[in-house]
């Protein structure tokens, strides 16, 4: 792709009061940025009143997770349709915390990947080793074996439709980051695996790195080669973090 995306991941944070006061410190510095593609992903209650705030800012609106169905008895869920009706563009897909704390399965998150797409949404697929993957080698297999279950349900164009986003688990919110030489070769490994199926459409695919992003490391990470932006918890709380980071994709 050209231009690089940073998407802020806000977690279960936020209030309707402080939702309004990071965008109203974040929206008018972003205005100036061009070159990066920016989104914010509040919970789904506030959807509708980010959605509202970043009316004509430029910065667009993703969810955290949805259902695989489209509508049903699936009591606290919510389906990509109604994702989509409150002006999301993305939606992230299999992020660690869902496939670690509520036992998400790399079929499942392909189902939602592709419900994702159904709807029209950009699904935004999370992948990513543990520090005892990590430690015992298996890294390359883990990613493999995540990727290769969405690709086979809706093949490299639905990938490529969507974006990708490499997080190592060992790096979200622990403030260890991986060095851009890490994370450069996962991301190639990645971009030659969707190679595989098709060559073009893997280096369109959007690869972004997520784990322990800062101000101050974002520049060297987004530098590399196979990186093509940045999925942003912590950071994307702070509206100075957050710009800077924003600032560090545009150059
Ligand atoms: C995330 O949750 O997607 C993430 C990257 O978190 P953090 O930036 O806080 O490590």
């Amino acid at each position: 792709m050209s231009g690089k995306r940073v998407i802020g991941n806000w977690k279960m944070n936020g209030s309707l009061d402080a939702n309004r006061r990071l965008l109203q410190e974040l929206l008018p510095p972003l205005a100036a940025l061009t070159g990066v593609e920016v989104a914010v992903c509040p919970p789904f209650p506030y959807l509708a009143q980010v959605g509202a705030l970043l009316e004509g800012s430029g910065v667009a609106l993703g969810a955290q997770n949805l259902h695989a169905a489209e509508k049903g008895a699936f009591t606290g869920e919510v389906g990509a349709g109604m994702l989509k009706e409150l002006g999301c563009r993305y939606v992230l897909v299999g992020h660690s915390e869902r496939r670690s704390l509520f036992g998400e399965s790399d079929e499942l998150v392909a189902e939602k990947f592709e419900a994702a797409l159904a709807a029209g949404l950009l699904p935004v697929l999370c992948v990513g080793e543990t520090l005892a993957q990590r430690r015992d080698g298996s890294t390359e297999a883990v990613i493999a074996a995540q990727v290769r279950a969405v690709l086979q349900r809706v093949g490299i164009a639905g990938i490529a439709t969507g974006v990708v986003a490499y997080e190592p688990v060992w790096a979200i919110g622990t403030g260890e980051t991986a060095s851009p030489e890490q994370a450069q070769a996962v991301h190639r490994q990645i971009r030659t695996l969707l190679g595989e199926a098709d060559r073009e459409l893997a280096a369109a695919t959007s690869l972004l790195y997520g784990g322990s992003v800062k101000a101050d490391n974002a520049a060297a990470l987004f530098a590399q080669p196979d990186i093509d932006g940045g999925l942003i918890g912590g950071a994307s709380l702070e509206a100075a973090s957050f710009l800077a980071i924003c600032q560090a994709a545009a150059r």
